[in-house]
């Protein structure tokens, strides 16, 4: 996996491009919980579950089924508790693909196993062609080591750097749109 910080930043900057309005500060926040949420399958380690089992680690929490089903369970707490939010099908557009970036960030990193993205119909683990991540240690003690440093120069400049020229990008064209709508 990427760290946690740099799938949560990834969500937020597809927030800043998909979702405005004066509730946007939560629903980002929700968008980043949504993308760090898949790696809460680490616990099945600590179960004795293998890395390459269905429910073992980048598998079935990983999968595109989850992410929807995630992203209507957050859209619905979204809808019920924001007062203004989005509408439905947006909210859940954006939670969608702020957790399924988890699983396609984690697709790009050079190490583990691949990510079971049709879990439960296929047990198959896929990464992408193009893997320039440096693949995330899940023990937090070898995070905070020199191998940590690695890691988080790779995913500044694969994740943080693109993620902040899209939520500038998002942000410069919103500007720009609602300044010709009070033209
Ligand atoms: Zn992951």
């Amino acid at each position: 996996m990427p760290s946690v910080f740099s799938h949560a930043i990834a969500a937020v900057a597809i927030g800043g491009v998909a979702v405005e309005g004066r509730s946007r500060a939560a629903i980002w926040g929700l968008g980043a919980l949504c993308a760090v949420a898949p790696d809460l399958d680490v616990v099945s380690l600590l179960f004795g579950i293998p890395y390459s089992h269905v429910l073992g680690h980048r598998g079935l929490s990983h999968s595109l089924l989850v992410a929807a089903l995630l992203a209507t369970l957050v859209t619905a707490l979204a809808r019920r508790n924001l007062a203004e939010s989005p509408g439905t099908a947006k909210l859940w557009l954006f939670f969608f693909l702020a957790t399924a970036s988890h699983g396609l960030l984690d697709a790009m990193t050079n190490g583990g196993l691949g990510v079971a993205f049709f879990a439960p119909f296929s047990d198959t683990r896929y990464f992408l062609p193009w893997r320039p991540i440096l693949v995330s240690p899940i023990s937090i003690h070898v995070f905070l080591g020199y191998r940590g440093v690695r890691v988080m120069w790779s995913e500044l400049g694969w994740i943080w750097l693109p993620a902040a020229l899209v939520l500038l990008a998002g942000l410069a064209l919103r500007r720009r749109a609602t300044s010709r709508r009070l033209l």
